[in-house]
């Protein structure tokens, strides 16, 4: 069985279909190892007993999903790493939830997260940090860090997760896994809990690039429940591709310099050997307006979740504190014990940009740069197929290193967070160890290029030939 539960999931899914796996077990192997987790990667796991009715032939044929916990699960806690949603079992699933179950892909546990996912370490959590399979002592990365740690640890086949300055891709990079942002509005945000909703998008975190175009395939597609949503122009691919030849690299300078870790700028750098070693031609490039992405995402980001997080009243859903002398003190009360230190900060910080009186001079202007940066991606593609830059700029942190400095927790964005702004897509693969831990390689292309993207990550990858580790142990 351990060797079943060692599998890529296409390949677990390819002996489901052919009749040389079973589902169940493989069904039952990981719901044993996901309810043994020592990480704290999971929220909620599926009870034992029957597992859930298996088609054989779907395309995910069986092998089960580890779902973040904000996605909208029904019948099943669903609370954002919240406490203001502490006991919300939501009636419906979210579109993409629905999606997979729909293409074969049962439903395994719900992932521990960052609350309402404003967080680069998991650390967030009301429901406690989540450890890093590969050093226990370190965080996973965040806001997805649950479903990064489930995969790495080989708890779970595989997982989504969602992403809005980073949660897949850096996550992804610090647990030596493959994360993917797909492109915005690839992907259906229906019962999706909201954090930036211009922003939000869910995609796939797992062991390879093969496993994370499958999985795109399955989540995918226009839905009338998300007027944002439309989907992508043609099929998601398998990728096949064993060379880059024709292919243009962009490095942009503004991304690959201060501030980045000689051990991940290492590995980087080996990382372009490579894929010039596979015919693409690498040059360096401008994105001048890159370094502002920050100060842009930590206004908008914000401002969205002051408006989207007012719903939380103590009326609608899970969390009310007990004892209020009147409505407006049961709406302080539950607002002041339900949200944690994070959230609260980025509500008043929100909600200070979207004033009256400063409306202009922070979110109008954030809003500025943010065009400026889309301008800057345009431009690059007009000599480029994908930019290349490292996912994250350190390996993964000790617990409790930046939790008291939101700046340095915040600067762990600093590469993933303009690809965000410009809504387009972007894919960390592991490119190697520093100090023992894994490093991620972060390529980004022009909107609604997935299948080619995945192409590309795909031949970098076999080039490396990168060893995950703990799930190796695991088994
Ligand atoms: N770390 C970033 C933040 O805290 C990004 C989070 C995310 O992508 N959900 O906002």
């Amino acid at each position: 069985m351990s060797e079943a539960l060692s599998l890529s999931a296409a390949a677990a899914a390819a002996g489901v279909r052919a009749g040389e796996l079973d589902p169940a077990e493989l069904w039952h192997g990981f719901r044993t190892r996901a309810a043994g987790d020592d990480c704290n990667a999971f929220v909620w796991v599926a009870p034992d007993g029957e597992p859930p009715a298996i088609e054989r032939d779907a395309p995910l044929a069986g092998v089960p999903v580890a779902v973040k916990d904000l996605f909208c699960t029904k019948g099943v806690p669903s609370q954002a790493g919240s406490r203001i949603l502490a006991g919300y079992r939501p009636p419906y699933d979210a579109t993409s939830v629905e999606r997979l179950n729909a293409a074969g892909a049962p439903l395994l546990a719900k992932t521990n997260q960052d609350e309402f996912a404003m967080g680069s370490s998991t650390e967030n959590s009301a429901y406690g940090p989540t450890l890093n399979p590969w050093d226990r002592a370190r965080v996973p990365g965040g806001s997805s860090g649950g479903s990064a740690a489930a995969v790495a640890a080989g708890s779970a086949p595989w997982a989504i997760g969602t992403d809005t300055g980073g949660s897949i891709r850096q996550p992804a990079a610090l647990c030596g896994i493959v994360g993917l942002k797909p492109t915005y509005g690839a992907i259906s945000r229906y019962g999706m809990i909201a954090f930036a909703s211009s922003l939000d998008q869910a995609g796939p975190l797992t062991r390879d690039v093969t496993d994370a175009a499958l999985l795109l395939g399955a989540m995918v597609g226009k839905d009338p429940c998300d007027s944002t949503s439309v989907g992508l122009p043609e099929p998601v691919r398998l990728p096949s591709r064993s060379d880059l030849r024709g292919v243009r690299l962009g490095v942009p300078e503004e991304l690959t310099g201060e501030g980045i870790e000689p051990g991940v700028l290492a590995s980087f750098d080996a990382t372009l050997d490579v894929a010039r070693e596979l015919g693409a031609t690498v040059e360096p490039c401008r994105l001048p307006h890159a370094p502002h992405a920050l100060s842009a995402y930590y206004l908008i980001a914000p401002a969205e979740a002051s408006s989207n997080l007012a719903r939380y009243d103590g009326v609608r859903y899970g969390f009310r504190a007990d004892g209020a002398r009147d409505l407006l003190h049961m709406y302080t009360e539950t607002r002041e014990h339900g949200f944690g230190a994070e959230v609260k900060r980025r509500i008043m910080l929100g909600t200070y940009a979207l004033s009256s009186g400063y409306y202009d001079a922070y979110y109008g202007r954030a809003q500025k740069v943010r065009t400026r940066i889309s301008e800057d991606f345009k431009a690059a593609w007009e000599r480029f197929d994908f930019i290349a830059t490292p996912t994250a700029p350190s390996v993964a942190f000790e617990l409790g290193a930046k939790t008291a400095d939101p700046l340095a927790m915040y600067l762990n964005d600093f590469c993933t967070v303009p690809m965000s702004l410009a809504g387009i897509p972007g894919i960390s693969i592991p490119s190697g160890l520093s100090e023992g831990l894994p490093v991620g390689f972060q390529l980004a292309g022009p909107a609604f290029s997935e299948n080619a993207l995945l192409d590309a990550a795909y031949a970098v990858e076999g080039a490396i030939g990168f060893d995950a580790a703990p799930w190796r142990r695991a088994a």
